[in-house]
């Protein structure tokens, strides 16, 4: 199948329409987005800043760029120019470190706080306390070029759908918690090829697609 065909096989599964496809393009020739760019698609993410940045002159403008990985601080000014929504903000250090750059380029950058919540500890993101912490902070409050929109979170890698459906659950619950306070969190990040259905069926309003659509990836 084609990516075109894809992506309505993918759009066509979700029990909530309204939640929004991200198109995960890493390690994907230009021509690959291309072609979901005419099938409709507007919604890029990247997970390395080289590959986001050689990426985005080659295509339309209109495009919005989503860095989904693991975001150094040294690496912030390649993208602040240009990137929508950083996915897997994980410390108020980073953070101060795209408001400087926001300010730079005179905008305000849309992120997501990623939260853990899967069981191994390899995945990056922040404990629930700190979050907490972090969305209180006066500092915060300071950092006029940056907006915080919602959450992020990866499940475990496993074939366990109860456990990643418990640790969606726990993700949702936490960002309704946190909503009480901060109307402006709308955005729920979760769920990728493996397990989007699950993440959609437990709230998640922003998916990450990336093999469904463009095929297993050559590392
Ligand atoms: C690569 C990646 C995805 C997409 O993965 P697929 O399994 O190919 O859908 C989603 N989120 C993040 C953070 C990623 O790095």
């Amino acid at each position: 199948m084609g990516i075109r065909e894809n992506l309505s096989a993918v759009k066509n599964s979700f029990k909530n329409p309204d939640c929004l496809l991200i198109a995960v393009s890493k390690t994907k020739p230009v021509e690959d987005l291309k072609e979901a760019y005419e099938a409709g698609i507007r919604d890029f993410g990247e997970n390395k800043v080289q590959e986001m940045a050689d990426k985005q002159p080659q295509l339309p403008a209109d495009i919005r760029w989503h860095m989904i990985g693991h975001l150094q601080r040294n690496k912030v000014k390649y993208i602040a120019p240009f990137v929508s929504l950083i996915h897997a903000v994980d410390s108020l250090r980073l953070l101060k470190e795209i408001n400087k750059q926001a300010k730079r380029n005179e905008r305000v950058i849309d992120c997501l706080l990623q939260i853990k919540i899967a069981e191994e500890d390899s995945k990056f993101g922040m404990d629930i306390a700190d979050a907490t912490a972090l969305l209180n902070s006066e500092e915060l409050q300071n950092f006029k070029n940056v907006k915080i929109v919602g959450l992020m979170g990866m499940a475990t890698f496993t074939d366990d759908e109860k456990q990643i459906s418990q640790e969606f659950q726990r993700l949702k619950k936490v960002f309704d918690q946190f909503k009480i306070e901060k109307s402006e969190l709308k955005i729920l990040s979760m769920g990728m090829s493996g397990d989007y259905k699950i993440a959609i069926e437990n709230g998640s309003n922003m998916v990450r697609i990336g093999s469904a659509i463009f095929g297993e990836r050559n590392y």
